[in-house]
């Protein structure tokens, strides 16, 4: 097993990965930019090493400089987190070049999943069910109508170096395709320096489901169950629940047996998710996310499975320490995203943390890096804490989280608390009735 770790992240990321690491006896290194010297990640860490400037190009995004940290503190293993690096197949090839252990997926993998287009395709011949849409690249206004035609309106037009929605159109009707095609193109080469792009079958009340998975470089694979984070703003994440109010066994069955067949097929290693658009009972792969994700806390509060620590054993090489049928799905659980913003504005709201008061108690919990005194920079992610609960069933897990929002209290700056205490009292949400737009169509109705 490693002594060392460097985990090259910050924020509550970082906090998750080190206490992982401190519970299996091994030692953590933190990086940080100069804004972050009082980060709690820094204070809790056993090492800490500066490397550079608060923008991430300087620093989280360094590599250089987390490399040589790597090297100077004598680490044996980097762990990349959530965002940053963690999906840059350049940074694990190197990582490894260096002498270090990576804990993620294998390189090849990262950059096959990194390019949307060949990912599909990759998808599509293991076996996991795609939207239907163009066989790869779609080049000219010619063949976008044959595809959109053979297809049937209405149909998607997405950026094949696509990210966070960028470069992605609607064409409800035939007379709407030449438009959206170049604006789609256009948008992508102005986001991405790219303008390929690909047609999709568009589904009109989609919800997103994901499967979260777990393999060791043994060939092993299981699945953690699927996470409905169906709740989004401009496709960001607010809230996700597991299970997924919308599924039964049997599905959950056949789509983790989809995804375990499509892992050993690839020889997949360490966690991953892979992520689809769920519509009358089909499943329809939109990506694979090779990484940790930010709502992984759901799925270990209902398998009692530490998703990091596994992460660290395959990481070390150790074989997976269960099979699927161990794994047991105990009653639900829900994570709220709490964003330095403004609850109706959604403009970032960094600065002082004058108190904070997490709630506690039976099946709650808070992965959160900010104390009272602490000031939020301005320079990343405004996600600063998570509140996830866990009870039995889904009534006395609603009821637990109403009360959990009651206690939890942020000042100093404005959060999306308030967001999610209205949200939770919404019908449509209590009875688990909602798609991918319930959530701004909800908002915009509200604001009125
Ligand atoms: P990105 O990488 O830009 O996030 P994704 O392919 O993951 O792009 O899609 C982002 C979001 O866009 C999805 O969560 C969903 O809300 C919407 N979306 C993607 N593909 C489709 C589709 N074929 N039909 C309807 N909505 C879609």
């Amino acid at each position: 097993m490693f002594e060392k770790i460097l985990i090259a992240n910050r924020g509550e990321i970082a906090l998750r990965i080190h206490r992982a690491c401190r519970e299996m006896g091994i030692s953590t290194v933190a990086v940080h930019s100069t804004a972050d010297s009082d980060a709690m990640h820094v204070r809790l860490a056993d090492e800490s090493v500066c490397i550079g400037p608060p923008p991430s190009v300087k620093s989280y995004l360094n590599i250089p400089a987390i490399i040589s940290a790597g090297t100077i503190t004598g680490a044996d293993a980097i762990h990349p987190g959530i965002g940053f690096l963690s999906e840059n197949a350049d940074f694990a090839d190197m990582v490894e070049e260096h002498g270090f252990a990576f804990i993620g997926p294998k390189p090849e993998h990262i950059a096959l999943m990194g390019d949307k287009v060949a990912a599909k395709e990759a998808a599509k011949s293991l076996g996991i069910p795609v939207v239907p849409g163009s066989d790869g690249a779609v080049t000219d206004e010619k063949q976008a109508a044959q595809v959109a035609e053979r297809i049937g309106y209405p149909v998607l037009i997405k950026a094949a170096a696509g990210g966070g929605g960028r470069g992605m159109k609607v064409a409800r009707i035939q007379g709407e395709l030449l438009e959206a095609f170049q604006m789609a193109r256009n948008e992508a080469k102005a986001a991405f320096g790219n303008d390929q792009v690909y047609i999709e079958k568009y589904l009109s009340k989609p919800r997103h489901i994901e499967i979260q998975i777990l393999a060791d470089s043994h060939g092993a694979v299981v699945h953690l169950g699927e996470r409905d984070c169906s709740l989004q703003r401009r496709h960001q994440k607010v809230l996700e629940e597991a299970p997924s109010p919308a599924l039964n066994a049997k599905e959950r069955e056949r789509i983790g047996d989809i995804a375990i067949s499509a892992m050993k097929k690839l020889g997949y290693r360490s966690a991953g998710t892979i992520e689809f658009l769920y519509e009358n009972g089909e499943f329809y792969f939109i990506e694979m996310n090779t990484r940790l994700q930010v709502e992984h806390p759901v799925s270990e509060a209902i398998t009692g499975i530490d998703l990091v620590r596994e992460q660290i054993r395959v990481g070390a090489g150790l074989p997976l320490g269960f099979e699927q049928d161990e794994i047991k799905f105990l009653g639900h659980s829900i994570e709220c995203r709490v964003n330095a913003e403004n609850p109706e504005t959604f403009m970032p709201c960094p600065g002082l943390v004058t108190d904070f008061h997490a709630p506690g108690g039976l099946g709650v919990r808070v992965d959160s890096a900010i104390y009272g005194g602490y000031r939020v920079p301005p320079h990343y992610d405004s996600l600063i804490a998570k509140l996830i609960v866990h009870d039995q069933t889904r009534n006395e897990c609603l009821m637990r989280l109403r009360r959990a929002l009651e206690e939890m209290v942020i000042q100093g700056i404005e959060t999306s608390l308030p967001l999610h205490q209205k949200l939770i009292a919404q019908p449509d949400f209590i009875n688990g009735d909602y798609d991918i737009h319930w959530l701004e169509n909800w908002m915009s109705e509200d604001a009125e």
